[in-house]
């Protein structure tokens, strides 16, 4: 007698055989590039005309060593694009007051045409607070209410896109997805990546399911997707049998896992398990390499918009 035990496990036994298949990979490295130079020749041309170089001014609080790795790409990123970086680094015993008054100042600056604010902030300081403090035209991260309304509402057209979704999203374009009529499923409810990206899709007429901590069986929701999205910050938590065989698989997470044959002693993997995962998609992101150059690529444009905004 032959007892299966469940579907997906009878998916699982024959995807060596039926499924021999090796995902496309889809290169942020080299689409955030050819983005990046494409803004850069943008700037030019403005500069050339006799317009203001776009200004971005960074702040980061306190010492975290992530950010500051995030911070130092973004502001080479924006000097590489012929734009002015203004980088702020403010201890991590700043006071709200501190960094509202900061905010201020930037908000009143003519030079400084996009502000971004480094999350995580320190515990005595309220994000949301910060976010409603920049001015509604230097939000390059679309984290004011009011930009966060804009792109939230049906019809209307949104001053901004933040970063990570609108790199997806950009990802996906590139990728050819077909969107329209597709489920897809966002693993990660957070302001600066699952809820924006959830809208962006539900715009481009996808089927859209987003997930969280509290959501019931999740890898038998995973498997409804052709598109999936995973953006939780758990190593390789979506193995490859959460896979819909063909799927386009956008891995957000950046994790780090200890690694004693690394130089300095952890590597950066993806809420998703990448080896496995491949052979099941039909095209899927690296980390590193997919999702994290496009951010700031995204943010690039974002602050060369900024500055036409202010024209
Ligand atoms: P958050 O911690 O703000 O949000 C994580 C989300 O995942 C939450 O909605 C949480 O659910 C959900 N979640 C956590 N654990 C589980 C679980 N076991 N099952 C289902 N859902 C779960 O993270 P971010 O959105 O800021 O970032 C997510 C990942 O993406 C991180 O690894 C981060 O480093 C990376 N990232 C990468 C960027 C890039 O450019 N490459 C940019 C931004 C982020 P709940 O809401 O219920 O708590």
């Amino acid at each position: 007698m032959v007892v299966i035990a469940n579907k997906g496990a009878l998916e699982r036994a024959l995807l060596p055989y039926n499924q021999p298949m090796s995902a496309r990979i889809l290169d942020g490295k080299a689409l955030a590039a050819r983005i990046r130079s494409e803004v850069g020749a943008k700037v030019a041309a403005r500069v050339a005309k006799g317009g203001p170089q776009p200004g971005l001014a960074t702040i980061i609080v306190g010492d975290d060593v992530a950010s500051q790795v995030y911070v130092r790409n973004k502001r080479k990123a924006c000097e590489e694009a012929g734009m002015l970086s203004f980088g702020y680094e403010l201890p991590a015993g700043t006071t709200q007051q501190d960094l509202l008054h900061l905010i201020d100042e930037l908000n009143n600056r003519p030079d400084v045409h996009g502000i971004l604010v480094q999350l995580p902030l320190p515990v005595q300081i309220d994000a949301a607070a910060v976010q409603q403090a920049v001015a509604v035209h230097k939000d390059v991260d679309c984290l004011h209410p009011e930009n966060v309304g804009l792109l939230a509402q049906r019809g209307r057209e949104p001053r901004f896109v933040p970063c990570t979704p609108a790199g997806i999203m950009r990802l996906l374009a590139e990728a050819g997805t077909q969107l329209a009529g597709a489920n897809a499923v966002v693993l990660g409810r957070s302001n600066i990546v699952g809820r924006p990206l959830s809208l962006l899709l539900l715009n481009a007429d996808a089927t859209v399911t987003v997930a969280h901590s509290k959501t019931r069986d999740l890898a038998a929701l995973c498997r409804t997707a052709d598109v999936l999205i995973a953006a939780v910050g758990k190593a390789e938590m979506v193995g490859g049998d959460w896979i819909k065989p063909g799927a386009v698989v956008i891995d957000v997470g950046v994790n780090r896992v200890e690694d004693k044959n690394a130089k300095s002693g952890y590597r950066l993997v993806g809420d998703v398990a990448f080896e496995e995962a491949s052979q099941v998609a039909g095209a899927i992101t690296p980390v590193p390499g997919g999702v994290g150059p496009m951010t700031i690529a995204m943010l690039i444009e974002n602050t060369l918009r900024a500055a036409e905004l202010a024209d």
